[in-house]
């Protein structure tokens, strides 16, 4: 199968310096493996989508310059594709509806490796005078393995360190992690390479296309920058917008960042020079194998 890999931001705010590494890396690798790039906004959680914030960063993509290929995908648009995966899973019994509260939740559950770990309340039936507020899917006790490309090999026990996770929201948005598999199936994405902030949500995403029966994509997960404080560098801790004035030097330290080693002469080289630099240097082998880079900016 040809490669296919894609970046996915949710315009929330502008690129920064983290989604650029994201971009760039996958970009890369794509055309490395003489495979397609393609674009999705993941402007699913409308509470928190920013208007205006999609065509910023597309703006800001051909600015630095990215081609894709093919229409960029809006989750917002998709609604119906994730209440068939849904209708799917109900059929199948592998949800269920929840009627706990977040407190409910906070009460009784331990914590695991990204909150606390559903305990599985409502998993045979709600209590009576309680109704489905979200949509669950039962983990099982298998433990979800896969070869990370940068990050080796990794595993997990869904139900010890997730527990049953959330796919539709008690507010009526479907989840992250449901609409990633559908989209990644959907557009035949035969690669995700994308930030090691993702690296733990990786298992959900296997385990739900194993359910769905869709194919799971190999992946590779690159280091997330971080500020002095040990934070990811993000829209939440207050990362600067990118300077478009200073495309060449952002992307020249993307490429330090990744250790692709680019020479000096080309700091402030014509972007179309350090892109055909990058393309001809590029090693995947290169990346280091941490999760974390602080990266003054
Ligand atoms: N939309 C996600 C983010 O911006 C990325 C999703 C992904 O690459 O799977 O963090």
């Amino acid at each position: 199968m040809p490669y296919r890999g894609r970046f996915a931001p949710s315009p929330t705010g502008p690129l920064h310096f983290g989604s650029l590494i994201a971009a760039t890396a996958s970009y890369l690798q794509a055309h490395a493996m003489q495979g397609e790039w393609l674009v999705r906004m993941e402007d699913l959680d409308t509470p928190r989508t920013v208007p205006g914030a999609a065509d910023h960063i597309l703006h800001t993509l051909e600015h630095y310059g990215f081609e894709w290929h093919g229409p960029v995908i809006y989750q917002s648009q998709r609604q119906e594709a994730y209440e068939a995966a849904l209708a799917q899973l109900k059929e199948q019994g592998a949800i269920y509806g929840c009627g706990c509260s977040r407190k409910e939740i906070a009460d009784s559950g331990h914590h695991g490796i990204d909150g606390v770990v559903y305990p599985g309340t409502c998993r045979d039936g709600l209590a009576p005078g309680k109704s489905a507020r979200a949509w669950r899917i039962r983990v099982g006790d298998q433990t979800i393995r896969f070869e990370d490309e940068i990050q080796g090999p990794q595993a997990q026990r869904l139900a010890n360190d997730i527990g049953d996770f959330v796919l539709k929201r008690a507010d009526g948005l479907f989840a992250y992690q449901l609409a990633v598999v559908v989209d990644d199936g959907w557009q035949g994405i035969t690669h995700v390479l994308r930030g090691a902030d993702l690296l733990d949500s990786t298992p959900r995403q296997i385990f739900l296309q194993q359910v769905l029966q869709l194919p799971r994509p190999g992946y590779a997960h690159v280091p997330v920058a971080t500020n002095a404080a040990g934070e990811k560098l993000s829209k939440q801790t207050l990362a600067p917008a990118l300077e478009w004035q200073h495309a060449s030097e952002q992307l020249w330290q993307v490429l330090q960042f990744l250790q692709q080693s680019p020479p000096d002469a080309l700091r402030q080289a014509p972007l179309a020079e350090l892109w055909a630099w990058a393309r001809e240097h590029w090693r995947l082998q290169a990346i280091p194998r941490t999760r974390h880079i602080p990266h003054p900016i």
